[in-house]
C-alpha cells in the first residue's frame, strides 16, 4: 500500500473536514467528486461540482468530478436495497459510486479510499450494517476509511498496514454538527454550504413527477430528467404529459430541452408561458393543452385567444382557438 487515496469530496462540512485530516497525517490525497441526475445545492447560482472545485483549490489538490447517468436512471427505477424515506435508493446510489470510485483508485495508483461519512448521520447509508454491505458490494472490504467516524469501525487495510496511524482518526457519531463545525473553525474550514441540500431524490414534489415518469415512459432519458427540474408538470392522459414554463428563466431552460418531435404551444397575441407537450397529442389533448396555455397566458379570464403550436423543430400546424380552464380543472392535471 501507499500513501496515496482517493476523497470523495463534495464540498461540504464532513468532506472537506476528511480532506484536511487525511492532508494533515501525510496522506496523498485526489479528490473525487460525483454529480447524478437528481443532485442539487443549496447555494443559489453555485452547483455541486463548484462547491467541489472550489474546495480541492482551497486543499491544493487535484480533483476529478464524475457524471452517474443513464445508468443511475435505470437504478433508482429498482434498487436492490429499497427506497429510504422518499424515493432516494442510498444504498445502491452508494454502491454504484463506490465501484466508480475504486476504478478510478486504480487508474490513479492510489491504495484506498476516504470519506466524510459520519456514523449515525444518516438513517440508511451511514449504519454499521448497511457500510458493511456497501463496501462489500462495491467490492472495496477494508479500504474505505472514514476518518471522522474511524474510530467507532473496525480498522481497515491502510490503519492495519501502518499506512495511518488510527490515534490521529477521530471518534464522532450521530446527526449534530456541533463536533464537525468546532473542528472546521479549529482547521479553518470556513466556508462549506449548508448540510441540507443534496438530493432531488428526497423531495417530496420532484419525487411524484420522477414517479409519474417511470410510470408512463421506459425507458426514461437524462434529458426528461432534466425537464423534472423546470415547469409545471401536466399530466393530460396516460401518453401525453405538459410542462408549462413559470417565468422567462423557466421559458429560455424549456426551450434548451425541447426535443424533435415534441409539440411546443405558445400565445399568439398575449404574453405567456411556453408550453411543451411529450408523447402523443390525441383524444382532445390538443383542446387541453390550448386551454391550459391560454389559461397560464395574461390574457383577461374567458378570452378567447390563438395558440401556435408547432412540432418541434419546425412543423407548425394551424393555431388553436383556445380560452382558459376553470383554476380547479387545471389543478387536477397538476402532478
Ligand atoms: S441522498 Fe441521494 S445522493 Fe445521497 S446517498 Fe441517498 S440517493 Fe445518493
Amino acid at each position: 500500500m501507499n500513501k496515496k487515496a482517493i476523497g470523495l469530496l463534495s464540498g461540504g462540512l464532513d468532506s472537506s473536514l476528511a480532506v484536511r485530516i487525511m492532508l494533515d497525517i501525510g496522506i496523498e490525497v485526489i479528490a473525487l467528486n460525483f454529480l447524478s441526475p437528481f443532485c442539487t445545492c443549496t447555494r443559489k447560482g453555485a452547483g455541486c461540482k463548484s462547491e467541489a472545485l472550489k474546495a480541492s483549490k482551497q486543499f491544493g489538490i487535484k480533483s476529478k468530478t464524475l457524471f452517474l447517468g443513464e445508468k443511475y436512471l435505470e437504478m433508482v427505477k429498482s434498487p436492490k436495497y429499497g427506497y429510504g424515506s422518499n424515493m432516494n435508493p442510498c444504498i445502491d446510489c452508494r454502491i454504484m459510486m463506490f465501484k466508480d470510485a475504486k476504478q478510478f483508485m486504480i487508474d490513479e495508483n492510489a491504495s484506498f479510499i476516504f470519506t466524510g461519512e459520519v456514523l449515525g448521520q444518516r438513517p440508511m447509508s451511514q449504519r454499521r450494517d448497511t457500510m458493511s454491505i456497501i463496501e462489500r458490494d462495491s467490492g472495496l472490504k477494508g479500504l474505505i476509511v472514514r476518518p471522522l467516524s474511524a474510530q467507532f469501525l473496525k480498522p481497515t487495510l491502510p490503519e492495519i498496514n501502518g499506512i495511518i496511524n488510527r490515534n490521529r482518526l477521530l471518534k464522532i457519531r450521530g446527526r449534530s454538527r456541533k463536533h464537525q463545525m468546532a473542528l472546521a473553525e479549529e482547521k479553518g474550514i470556513y466556508d462549506y454550504p449548508c448540510a441540507s441540500g443534496g438530493c432531488l431524490l428526497t423531495d417530496y414534489h420532484f419525487v411524484k413527477r420522477l414517479k409519474d415518469l417511470y410510470r408512463f415512459q421506459n425507458p426514461i432519458s437524462l434529458n426528461d430528467a432534466r425537464l423534472l427540474r423546470v415547469g409545471r408538470h401536466l399530466r393530460i392522459n396516460d401518453r401525453c404529459k405538459i410542462i408549462v414554463g413559470r417565468n422567462k428563466e423557466e421559458n429560455e431552460k424549456l426551450e434548451k430541452l425541447v426535443q424533435p418531435g415534441d409539440h411546443v404551444f405558445r400565445s399568439i397575441e398575449y404574453k405567456g408561458p411556453l408550453v411543451v407537450a411529450k408523447g402523443k397529442i390525441e383524444n382532445g389533448a390538443m383542446e387541453t393543452i390550448s386551454t391550459i396555455t391560454a389559461h397560464y397566458s395574461k390574457a383577461p379570464k374567458l378570452t378567447k385567444i390563438l395558440v401556435e403550436v408547432c412540432k418541434y423543430p419546425d412543423y407548425k400546424l394551424p393555431p388553436q382557438e383556445a380560452c382558459s380552464l376553470d383554476e380547479k380543472a387545471v389543478k387536477n392535471l397538476l402532478l
